[in-house]
């Protein structure tokens, strides 16, 4: 009983002895408001502490109260180092832009621009005419439009060549990309009337020839094709290309996904090619460009001029306008284009997919002899990376990796721990150990990585 009530004493003497709110935020160097927040949470949480019996391991409350205030002023949205291996990672944004690109964002957010502003005229002008002619001559189509994002530029198209049509999809092709975004719920919105034809496995010519030949009088179509971004169908499969779609008479819709704009680069041989389904005569080519483009967040539409007029006049196309930070990437990623061997030196996409296994070899030595020499060690063997973002799903890019032995925290705990570091890395777990892949990595990256796992070791 008396031990009893020393504890209950001393439990009232430290609850007594927490300073007040006012007290500890006028010790803190912030706004008011701020102060007030870090120092309630700071005391509810001593307090609570205290209730549970864990008297004061010792710790300064003025401490906790600024490390509360660091956390509510430090940024959400952050850098972080992808050691996942995942190139398009859509949880870590995508695509990283290339040096042109930022640098062009940068200007472009610092002033003013000519973002609608014919600079010969002095007139108004249109925020596509920095990117329509680089499209024009990087895909062969006689027009394009850029907007917000890929999903955008489905809807729209489908919305400005479809709405109150039927609009004739492959069952194999009715997909669903990722998030909300299934394209049978896309044609749905776009006011376009869903005709499915085929199977999940095989579609053929005459499918889509009986759709069309059902058509009532004075009825029009339009066909839609997707692009298989984020699986593929094995065995008896069949699917009509699209030079024999195009064929048919009806104006065609390409979804592509991420699509591709550099032909002759091998890993890429799996992506659709947007200048191909051009010159096969689609109506609208649909692509995004933080995927395998290796650019912002954006969607592009290319194709026959009067179809890209029609998208260009649909009420949509304000709603899903791109911003002037997304276009200035958009147009110096496109720039870099024009020179292959400098698209694909400079976009980091690009570079990662075609890094040699010489370049990763030396990128995992380096790190695995950085983590020894902090005492920690760690052994570098062949992995497969992906591509990630729903693209090229079935691509493994094999590489080395630095494997990391989590001993008793496990991996999930470590993974854990990296990712809650400064700057915060993402790893992969594979069989019980953390890998650490140097393809979507820096040299920087990996100097951030090594000393996050030291940190997290500690
Ligand atoms: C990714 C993708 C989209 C959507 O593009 P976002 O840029 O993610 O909006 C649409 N269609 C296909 C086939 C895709 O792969």
């Amino acid at each position: 009983m008396g031990g009893r009530d020393a504890t209950a004493d001393g439990l009232s003497a430290a609850l007594r002895a927490l300073p007040s709110v006012e007290r500890l935020a006028a010790a803190l160097d912030a706004p008011h408001a701020l102060a007030v927040a870090a120092a309630r949470a700071a005391i509810e949480e001593r307090r609570a502490a205290l209730r549970h019996g864990q008297a004061g391991d010792g710790s300064d409350i003025a401490e906790l109260a600024r490390g509360k205030l660091a956390a509510a002023q430090a940024p959400s949205l952050r850098r972080v180092i992808n050691a996942a291996g995942v190139i398009v990672h859509t949880n870590l944004g995508r695509a990283p832009l290339a040096a042109a690109a930022r640098e062009a964002v940068a200007a472009a957010a610092e002033g003013y621009s000519n973002l609608e502003l014919d600079l010969a005229s002095g007139e108004r002008g249109s925020r596509q005419a920095h990117v329509e002619e680089l499209l024009r001559e990087l895909t062969g189509a006689q027009a394009a439009l850029v907007v917000n994002n890929g999903a955008g530029a489905v809807l729209l198209a489908a919305a400005a060549l479809a709405a109150g049509r039927g609009l004739v999809v492959s069952r194999g092709q009715l997909v669903e990309i990722g998030g909300a975004f299934r394209i049978p719920d896309v044609v749905g919105q776009s006011g376009a009337r869903l005709v499915e034809v085929g199977t999940t496995n095989r579609t053929r010519r005459s499918d889509y020839e009986r759709a069309l030949a059902a058509l009532a009088p004075g009825e029009q179509r339009v066909i839609l094709r997707v692009h298989a971004s984020n699986f593929r169908t094995l065995g008896f499969t069949e699917e009509v290309a699209i030079e024999e779609l195009c064929a048919l008479g009806v104006p065609v819709i390409d979804d592509v996904g991420s699509g591709r704009l550099d032909d002759d680069l091998a890993a890429l041989a799996d992506e659709p090619s947007v200048r191909r389904s051009v010159a096969a005569g689609a109506a609208l080519v649909c692509f995004s460009g933080d995927k395998l483009l290796g650019g912002p967040q954006a969607g592009l539409l290319v194709g026959r001029a009067e179809s890209v007029a029609r998208a260009r006049a649909h009420p949509l196309a304000r709603a899903l306008r791109i911003d002037k930070l997304s276009l200035a990437a958009l147009e110096a990623t496109l720039r870099l284009y024009r020179d292959p061997a400098r698209a694909r030196r400079e976009l980091p996409v690009l570079a990662m997919l075609d890094a040699t296994g010489e370049e990763l070899a030396g990128r995992a030595e380096r790190l695995r002899g950085g983590l020894a020499e902090a005492g920690v060690a760690s052994e570098v063997h062949e992995a497969v990376a992906r591509v990630g973002g729903g693209a090229l799903p079935l691509l493994e890019l094999r590489g080395p990796a630095v494997a990391l032995d989590p001993a008793a925290m496990g991996a999930e705990e470590l993974a854990r721990r990296l990712r809650l570091g400064d700057p915060p890395v993402v790893a992969r777990i594979e069989r019980g150990r953390v890998l650490l892949d140097p393809r979507t990595m820096t040299d920087d990256d990996a100097e951030g990585a090594r000393a996050g796992v030291v940190a997290a070791l500690r």
